[in-house]
């Protein structure tokens, strides 16, 4: 079976004594009612994590949102993923289409950026998903199939191997409205379809393939019974932990 995965996007939110609160409320549930088919990642903002990381737990997993393609050097005011490593982190979400369309990332830079993480010994999140208009044009497969091909698999089997993928359709992110759980399966299953043809087909079963985009305490049940959802980028609902327990124990 498939790595089963709720990772948590904090986003640009939270004080220091918020995110401690918010990471021990969930390390006690988690310590007092074990989840043993769920991987729970939180990626908090990048000043807290060396001290969550001393604090969150074993159950829980840190992610960064975000790393600078150089190791190191002079860019001032940048985060590179050597460092995010040295303070525990293991994951770091790139690719995410807040960082696409506000900062101007594009799939040259995230290839870049894919290299450094797994040169640090981080491993990717890697977003895709297609805007309103893209879906509205009927190009939202091809669109996605593209991000892919252009930001992702360029890496090695190995490299690969280290990659999650996260699904989150921009018309979905932040505005209360889900993709219903056939939009989603349906291109969970197509990029499925798309690592198959890019590796093979093991790699294609093993993929975990995470949907973004309003996943909520109420809809998570649904959307991660779909055959190819194996998990969730949760967002806005991964700021309480109530909410956030309840889509770690939606599976
Ligand atoms: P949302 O965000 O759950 O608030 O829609 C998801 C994401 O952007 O990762």
């Amino acid at each position: 079976m498939r790595r089963q995965i709720v990772a948590g996007n904090w986003k640009m939110n939270k004080t220091y004594p918020e995110a401690l609160a918010l990471v021990n409320e969930l390390a006690t549930d988690l310590q007092n009612n074990p989840v043993s088919n769920v991987e729970v990642i939180v990626a908090p903002p990048f000043p807290y994590l060396a001290a969550l990381s001393d604090k969150k737990g074993d159950a829980i997993q840190l992610s960064a949102q975000n790393c600078h393609q150089k190791d190191s050097g002079a860019f001032t005011g940048e985060v590179s993923a050597t460092m995010l490593a040295s303070v525990g982190c293991e994951y770091v979400i790139l690719g995410h289409s807040e960082r696409r369309q506000y900062f101007q990332e594009d799939s040259m830079l995230l290839e870049q950026k894919l290299k450094a993480a797994l040169a640090a010994g981080l491993k990717p999140i890697f977003c895709c998903g297609e805007s309103l208009e893209q879906r509205e044009q009927e190009i939202h497969f091809d669109f996605v199939a593209q991000q892919l091909k252009d930001g992702l698999f360029h890496l090695s089997n190995e490299e690969f191997d280290k990659v999650i993928i996260a699904y989150e359709p921009i018309w979905a992110i932040g505005t209360g409205r889900t993709a219903s759980s056939e939009q989603a399966q349906e291109m969970h299953e197509f990029i499925r379809e798309q690592v198959s043809r890019a590796y093979d087909a093991e790699a294609a079963l093993k993929t975990p393939i995470l949907y973004g985009g309003s996943c909520n305490a109420q809809n998570a049940k649904e959307l991660f019974a779909c055959k190819d959802v194996d998990g969730g980028l949760i967002g806005g609902a991964a700021l309480k932990s109530a909410d956030f327990l309840t889509i770690i124990r939606s599976f």
